[in-house]
């Protein structure tokens, strides 16, 4: 450790993104007492089905300390958990992927929102997950039209219909021939990753899987984009 990184280390503690606690090891990403407690999930129960894509990965239910957490990263602005959480996440793609990716992506924010919160929190989830994976992050999608929060669409029909439409690929990008990462924060019906699939694919994808840190069931969680 440099001077400078002691320092840091005083000045701005790195704390828990799940129960908030300082770290006692900087380099962990959870406090031990999460990583016995918080809500894993190992084999199958890792992986969800989404349409348009190979599987979805997550390592943790959206249940237990994890819903605050991820309300503190994306409503509370605490853009410092992209980090953990994309480490968190690439972790479940060592564990579950068949085959290594070529590049990882990301389900885009809308201008407005991204406006609103200043970052895009699934961007910084993929950056990070690609540095440690040792694998390129590239922006590939756009979201063209602003949908309404899909957390207050109950059905899974009604949330497919609200963001039919509402990515497409954006202008430069090379999907083609690719086998793609597509990372989001927290899956839940996967209308959203499987319309973000469903453009990639449409771009001449090879293969998409989708990475969430967190896998919720399939309706009535509090979720909002
Ligand atoms: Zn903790």
């Amino acid at each position: 450790m440099n001077l400078w990184t002691g320092a840091k280390e005083l000045l701005f503690p790195i704390k828990c993104p799940f129960c908030q606690k300082i770290l006692d090891r900087p380099e962990d990403l959870v406090c031990p007492d999460c990583q016995n407690k918080l809500p894993w999930l190992a084999g199958k129960a890792a992986e969800r089905k989404v349409d348009f894509a190979d599987g979805c990965f997550s390592p943790l239910a959206y249940r237990d300390r994890v819903p605050e957490a991820v309300r503190r990263y994306k409503f509370a602005r605490v853009k410092a958990y992209g980090r953990p959480f994309g480490l968190l996440a690439a972790q479940c793609v060592r564990d579950h992927l068949p085959q290594r990716p070529d590049v990882v992506t990301w389900v885009p924010l809308s201008r407005r929102r991204l406006r609103e919160r200043g970052f895009d929190q699934a961007e910084l989830m993929a950056r990070a997950a690609g540095e440690a994976l040792d694998l390129p992050a590239a922006p590939m999608l756009e979201k063209v039209r602003h949908t309404g929060a899909q957390s207050d669409l109950e059905d899974e029909r009604e949330r497919r219909a609200n963001v039919r439409g509402a990515y497409t690929l954006l202008p430069g990008a090379e999907p083609a021939g690719k086998r793609l990462l597509l990372v989001d924060d927290v899956v839940t019906t996967g209308s959203t990753l499987g319309e973000c699939a469903r453009a990639l694919l449409l771009g001449g994808a090879d293969r998409i899987w989708c990475l969430t840190l967190a896998q919720a069931r399939g309706t009535g969680e509090d979720r909002k984009n």
